[in-house]
C-alpha cells in the first residue's frame, strides 16, 4: 500500500507524459491537475487517470497538443472548443478567458465543447474563486454512459458533473459544491475494482436493473448501471447538464455513443460572476460570512462540513501524510515505465 508525497507524484507522472513525447508545460499542467485532486480527497480524479489518459493519446481520442480555439467572441459570451486536447490546458484557457471577461462585463458565459477529461471541476471553480469571482458550471461526459435516468430500464446518461464556486471574503477557503451527478463518481468504482472492495449499498444496479455491490458491474461485461442521486432530482440535473455543457456549447451528447473508446470528453458551460458588480456587494460580504456561521452553529462541535470544508481537510491532511495508492493501481502507473509504453 504505497504512499506517496505530493511532489513526487507531480514530477512522476510529469516524466511518463514527457516520455511519450507530451510537451513538458502540458505535461506539468495535467500532473499539478492530477496531483491536487488526490490532495483534495478526490483520488477518482487523480494520478490514477494516466493509464487511461495515455490509452486515449494512443488511440488518437486525446490529442496532447490541442489547444481550445474560439469559436464565437461575442464580449461577455465566449465559446471554445477544445480539440479533444488535455482538459486541464483547454479548461484553463477557457477559464483564464472567464475571468477576464467578468473582470471587464461583471459576468461572462463561457462554453467548452469537447475538452477532453475535465478532471475534478472544482478545480475551475477555485481558480475562478480565487480571482475573487463566483462560478457555475454545469458539464456533461462523453464516454460509455454508465447512469441511470430515474426510471429507466438502460443506462443513458454520464456522470455529468455540476458545480459552484462562491469565494469567502476574509481569506476564508471558498463554498465549493462540485459532485457528479451519479451517486457516486463513476471512477470511485473502478478504485473500489482495484482495492478489490464493494462499493456501498444503493450506488448501482446490475445487468438486470437489481440492487448490487460489486463494482464489476461497473467494469466489465455484462455492465449494470450506476443510480442518479436524488431520484428524479439528480437525474434531472444530469440532463441539464448535458444539455447546457454539451448541446448548448457545440458539444457532444451522451447520445453519441462512445463505449468502446478510451477517450473521455467533456463538454462545459460556465457562468462567472463578479459579485463586486452585481451591486449588492457590502451586503453579500456581510451576508456570506453570516450565513456560513449560521449553519454551522447548527450544532456546537466541528462535524458539521459545508461545500469545501471536505476538500480543505483533506488538503490538509495529505500534504502532511502523503498520497495512498492500492496496490493495484499503483501497478498500472508502474507499468506506464515498462519498455514500449514510453515510445507510444
Ligand atoms: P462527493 O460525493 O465526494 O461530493 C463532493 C461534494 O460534497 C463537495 O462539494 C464536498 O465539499 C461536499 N461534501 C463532502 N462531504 C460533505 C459533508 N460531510 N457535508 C457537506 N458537504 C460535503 O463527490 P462525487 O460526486 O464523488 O464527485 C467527485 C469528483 O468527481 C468531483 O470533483 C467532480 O467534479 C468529479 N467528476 C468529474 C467528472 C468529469 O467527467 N470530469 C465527472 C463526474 C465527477
Amino acid at each position: 500500500m504505497p504512499i506517496f508525497q505530493h511532489s513526487f507524484l507531480r514530477q512522476y507522472v510529469a516524466a511518463r507524459l514527457t516520455d511519450i513525447k507530451v510537451a513538458p508545460d502540458v505535461a506539468a499542467m495535467v500532473a499539478d491537475n492530477l496531483v491536487d485532486a488526490c490532495l483534495k480527497g478526490h483520488d477518482s480524479h487523480g494520478v490514477t487517470m494516466l493509464p487511461r489518459y495515455i490509452a486515449a493519446i494512443a488511440e488518437g481520442g486525446l490529442r496532447p497538443d490541442a489547444r481550445a480555439t474560439v469559436t464565437l467572441d461575442a464580449g461577455a459570451v465566449l465559446s471554445f472548443n477544445g480539440g479533444q486536447g488535455f482538459g486541464q490546458v483547454v479548461g484553463r484557457q477557457a477559464m483564464d478567458a472567464g475571468i477576464r471577461r467578468a473582470g471587464e462585463y461583471g459576468v461572462a458565459v463561457i462554453g467548452l465543447a469537447d475538452a477532453h477529461h475535465l478532471g475534478r471541476i472544482g478545480a475551475w471553480a477555485e481558480q475562478a474563486a480565487r480571482a475573487g469571482l463566483v462560478s457555475i458550471h454545469f458539464a456533461n461526459v462523453n464516454s460509455r454512459s454508465p447512469v441511470m435516468p430515474w426510471q429507466g430500464r438502460e443506462p443513458r446518461l454520464g456522470t455529468n458533473p455540476f458545480c459552484v464556486g462562491i469565494p469567502v471574503a476574509g481569506g476564508g477557503h471558498p463554498v465549493v459544491l462540485d459532485f457528479a451527478t451519479s451517486i457516486i463518481a463513476g471512477n470511485k468504482a473502478r478504485l473500489a475494482w482495484n482495492a478489490g472492495q464493494p462499493l456501498a449499498p444503493g450506488c448501482i444496479v446490475d445487468d438486470k436493473g437489481q440492487p448490487a455491490v460489486d463494482p464489476r458491474w461497473l467494469m466489465t461485461e455484462p455492465f449494470g448501471a450506476l443510480l442518479p442521486f436524488g431520484q428524479h432530482k439528480g437525474s434531472g440535473l444530469s440532463v441539464v447538464c448535458s444539455l447546457l455543457g454539451a448541446a448548448l456549447t457545440g458539444g457532444m451528447t451522451e447520445r453519441h455513443d462512445n463505449r468502446d473508446k478510451q477517450r473521455i470528453l467533456n463538454s462545459m458551460l460556465s457562468i462567472v460572476i463578479d459579485p463586486e458588480k452585481l451591486g449588492g456587494a457590502d451586503n453579500y460580504q456581510q451576508e456570506i460570512a453570516g450565513l456560513l456561521d449560521w449553519v454551522r452553529s447548527s450544532r456546537d462541535d466541528d462535524a458539521l462540513l459545508l461545500p469545501g470544508d471536505a476538500e480543505q481537510e483533506k488538503y490538509q491532511q495529505r500534504l502532511a501524510q502523503g498520497i495512498f495508492i492500492d496496490d493495484t493501481s499503483w501497478r498500472q502507473l508502474a507499468a506506464l515505465e515498462a519498455p514500449g509504453v514510453a515510445t507510444l
